[in-house]
């Protein structure tokens, strides 16, 4: 089958081109390259079955060949990312997947975009199951990476309800492993950055706020299955381990040094107080479920970051 992929140079991105190619397919990756890298996608250069083409996806694009499936992961993703590029974020989510939902209409291609758990905001209700509606400020700072996402689902489910797109909709949660920026801020390699290099461990706010970390084969396994299945309403994709920003980091000393002093510093506005999702919808539909425990994963994300040349 021939696959579209947006945001391909990305963490999950490359990662889903991997197991595509892996599974026998032929990948077109998209991605302009604001927060993704080449580097994420060298070791594939030379893949028979692979092309890498940078591009804007707000931008129109008009591609020879056809496609079975068309996969739209390009997205600002960071909290640190997105603040200081909202405009590009929200055009993303929205005229990007404008543009890339026409490409899946012209084929008669499936569709699967990558929404997030920040369509629940600030949740009410825990753990959040998909048919939670949420709890998003719409004027916030976070505003333009919710509401986009809100856009995308939107979108898509008016593409599927109007032309009959073959769509599925992935809401996904914290997701970690080799390949993420190390700088991008998010949590995971902000503390394994700062434990690396001795530093302290930077908690926002009291430490309190959960989150749960899925790691990213489990992730891409989760999407590959959504991807075949015939559900188009949300699914939920993460890992319901949840634990406290402060337990997190006492893991991430017991891996890497139990002598890292911690440092508190302001919570950024709107950062949601728990968060962990419901996949008994995934469990039940797809036969999905997380395998790799945290400590298992994390070491493999050190392996990587240690493995890393300076860019
Ligand atoms: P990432 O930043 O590593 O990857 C996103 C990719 O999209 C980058 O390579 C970037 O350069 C590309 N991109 C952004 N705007 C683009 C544009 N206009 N045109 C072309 N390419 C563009 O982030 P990620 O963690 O791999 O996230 C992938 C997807 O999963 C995103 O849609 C994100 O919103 C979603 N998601 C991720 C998480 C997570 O925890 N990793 C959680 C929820 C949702
Ligand atoms: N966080 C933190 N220290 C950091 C980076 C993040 O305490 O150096 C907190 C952040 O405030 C949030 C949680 O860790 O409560 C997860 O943040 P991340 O940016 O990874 O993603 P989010 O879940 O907020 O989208």
């Amino acid at each position: 089958m021939e696959h579209l992929i947006s945001g391909a140079a990305g963490f999950i991105g490359s990662h889903l081109c991997e197991r595509l190619l892996a599974d026998g397919h032929s990948v077109l990756g998209l991605d302009n390259l604001i927060t993704g890298s080449r580097r994420n996608l060298a070791h594939l250069a030379n893949h028979s079955r692979f092309r890498f083409m940078e591009h804007d996806v707000t931008q129109p694009l008009e591609l020879a060949g056809r496609f079975d499936h068309v996969w739209h992961l390009a997205s600002l993703a960071s909290p640190k990312e997105y603040l200081g590029h909202p405009i590009e974020t929200l055009e993303s989510g929205s005229t990007g997947t404008r543009n890339m939902l026409e490409i899946a209409r012209r084929d008669g291609a499936r569709f699967l975009v990558t929404s997030t758990s920040e369509c629940y905001g600030d949740p009410l209700e825990h753990p959040q199951v998909e048919t939670y509606w949420g709890n998003v400020n719409p004027v916030g700072m976070r505003s333009c990476y919710d509401e986009s996402k809100r856009y995308a689902e939107a979108m898509t489910m008016a593409y599927h309800r109007y032309y009959g797109v073959r769509s599925n909709i992935a809401r996904i949660f914290n997701t970690y492993g080799p390949r993420m920026a190390l700088k991008d801020g998010r949590v995971v390699p902000a503390f394994l950055d700062q434990a690396l290099q001795g530093q302290p461990l930077t908690i926002f706010g009291d430490g309190t706020q959960t989150r749960s970390f899925c790691y990213v084969s489990d992730m891409v396994d989760g999407l590959v299955r959504l991807a075949s299945s015939d559900e188009r309403m949300p699914v939920n994709l993460g890992n319901p381990a949840e634990l406290t920003i402060l337990e997190f980091a006492e893991r991430i000393r017991g891996l890497m040094n139990e002598k890292l002093p911690i440092v508190f510093e302001p919570l950024p506005d709107d950062d949601p107080k728990k968060r962990r999702p419901d996949i008994t919808k995934a469990r039940r539909l797809l036969g999905w479920e997380p395998k790799v425990n945290l400590e298992d994963g994390l070491r493999e994300t050190v392996k990587y970051f240690k493995a890393l040349a300076p860019a």
